[in-house]
């Protein structure tokens, strides 16, 4: 059985104490929830308070980013070391939101992956077409070098620890969401991808769907055989509907 994974992605929301409102409410629903494996990832600026307030619970944390260096003259970065120290254990990279407004290439989310992993953080690294793509029919071209070059020499091992996350760069934010078939194709091919790029340690790998997931269409997604959790926004910030959505697994 392949690890599932429900995550919240708060994005640039919340002030420190509008996260620890939200983390006390999510902890009271489903903070006893080990299966599936419940992450939050609010911003950098709350991430010790939502660690506080998470004590006791079985919710883990996560952020949005990471830098690809251990420490040094980077104005503005944080280190996997600055995560782990504020108790974070996953990393959200390559979110198309990041590629699309800071220009982030395959290969600097590969030099993060690399990074956070020797760390000893959980990468969740973030594949999926743009919508112009998608109608050239070039979903699996695009996808593919994306899985190729975030994932550039990894180990078996450290493919075993990384999360994907499947997200459709027209159903994020959009109220659009891939049919359960449509992302179950894209899924597939993702797991086949792995296979014949670094062996059956594929099988082991938890691939998310990201993009409206809502409580309402959750349960047809998540059903998919290749689908093994969600990467959530809009809704992770609505304790109830993502609640609904753990729930829902
Ligand atoms: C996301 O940004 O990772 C995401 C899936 O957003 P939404 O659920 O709002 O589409």
């Amino acid at each position: 059985m392949r690890l599932k994974i429900i995550a919240g992605n708060w994005k640039m929301n919340k002030t420190n104490a509008e996260a620890v409102e939200l983390t006390r409410v999510l902890v009271d629903l489903v903070g006893d929830r080990e299966h599936p494996r419940v992450v939050i990832c609010p911003p950098f600026t709350a991430l010790s308070e939502v660690a506080r307030t998470l004590t006791g619970s079985k919710i883990h944390l996560g952020a949005q980013n990471v830098y690809s260096e251990e420490s040094g003259a980077f104005t503005g970065e944080i280190s996997p070391a600055m995560l782990l120290t504020s108790g974070v254990s996953y990393v959200i990279l390559g979110h198309s939101e990041r590629r699309e407004y800071f220009a982030e290439s395959d290969q600097m989310v590969n030099a993060k992956v690399k990074m956070a992993l020797q760390a000893g953080l959980l990468p969740i690294v973030c594949v999926g077409e743009r919508l112009k793509e998608r109608e050239a029919g070039l979903t699996e071209v695009v996808v593919g070098e994306q899985i190729d070059g975030s994932l550039a020499g990894l180990t078996e091992e450290q493919i075993a620890k990384t999360v994907i996350a499947y997200e459709p760069v027209w159903a994020i934010g959009t109220g659009k969401t891939a049919t359960p078939e449509m992302a179950q194709d894209v899924h597939a091919f993702i797991r086949n991808r792995l296979k014949s790029r670094h062996g059956a340690v594929a099988d082991e790998v938890t691939i998310q769907y990201g993009g409206s997931m809502k409580p309402d269409n959750a349960s047809g997604l998540l059903s998919q055989p290749d689908i093994d959790g969600g990467l959530i926004g809009g809704a992770s910030l609505k304790a109830e509907q993502f609640a609904k959505i753990v729930d829902s697994v």
